[in-house]
């Protein structure tokens, strides 16, 4: 089974009313375990919807969404959390870190909540925040760190609970170029050593084209692009 599955994922917010917006209509994706694809849009074409949608944090108005071959798209608030705290890693343009707790806090936090032992969930946090290169800040608060270095934790974050699929919202955007480019090599490299599936929005078509696919929301579908003409 495909980690992701979207087949004719429609979102219209405010149906019947005279504000009604239809978002996406009839969006189609499918990502395979291992497969890093890049999503464009532009600016107002719906990429947070769309990404909201994918992670199961809001609900599309028709179409399926799929995690692992579980249709989840009908399921129950209970669950699709469930699903969405196993299965999803997310990273955002901005750390969104706890501002109280150090960066190796912050990695243990989710896995504790997703009972791991604290004992466990430390050396992993420990493993993880090495392996980006920020093992010697790990007793650092957020405020304490760089903009790049912030986001490293927040992708070991993401990364905690050993999700099978990534969703990033450009998470290089708020980087200058050449941290950005730094984070991103790092970020793929581990993405692609796990095997994780991911799907990347980004307005940087140099990054774009080191993923393995590149998609476009366009008028509310998803396109699937010639990775040579990115
Ligand atoms: P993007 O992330 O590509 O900028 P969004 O998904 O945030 O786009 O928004 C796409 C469109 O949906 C915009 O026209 C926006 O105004 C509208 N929209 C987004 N969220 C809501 C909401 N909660 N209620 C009504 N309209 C919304
Ligand atoms: P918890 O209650 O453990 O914080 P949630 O169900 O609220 O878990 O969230 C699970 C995941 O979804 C977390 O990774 C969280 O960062 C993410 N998340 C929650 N709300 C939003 C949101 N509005 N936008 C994007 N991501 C969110």
């Amino acid at each position: 089974d495909p980690v992701l599955e979207l087949r004719g994922v429609e979102k219209t917010y405010n149906p019947g009313k005279a504000i009604e917006v239809s978002v996406l209509k009839g969006a189609d994706l499918t990502i395979e375990r291992g497969e890093i694809v890049a999503l464009i849009a532009p600016s107002g074409a719906g990429k947070s919807t769309l990404l909201h949608v994918a992670g199961l944090l809001d609900q599309a108005t028709t179409g399926e969404v799929c995690l692992n071959g579980q249709s989840l798209s009908a399921a129950s608030d209970n669950k699709r959390t469930r699903a969405r705290r196993n299965q999803i890693g997310f990273i955002y343009q901005s750390h969104h870190l706890l501002p109280e707790f150090s960066a190796l806090e912050n990695v243990v936090l989710p896995q504790l909540a997703n009972g791991a032992s604290e004992k466990a969930a430390k050396q992993r946090a420990e493993d993880l925040l090495t392996q980006v290169g920020i093992g010697e800040r790990m007793h650092h608060r957020p405020a304490e760190l760089s903009g790049g270095q912030q986001q490293r934790v927040a992708f070991c974050r993401a990364m905690a609970n050993a999700p099978q699929l990534l969703l990033a919202d450009e998470p290089t955007g708020s980087l200058d170029p050449v941290t950005a480019d730094q984070m991103f090599d790092t970020l793929l490299g581990i993405t692609r050593d796990t095997g994780m599936a991911a799907l990347i929005a980004t307005h940087n078509h140099e990054l774009a084209a080191k993923m393995d696919r590149v998609v476009k929301l366009e008028n509310g579908l998803l396109i699937e692009l010639e990775k040579q003409t990115v």
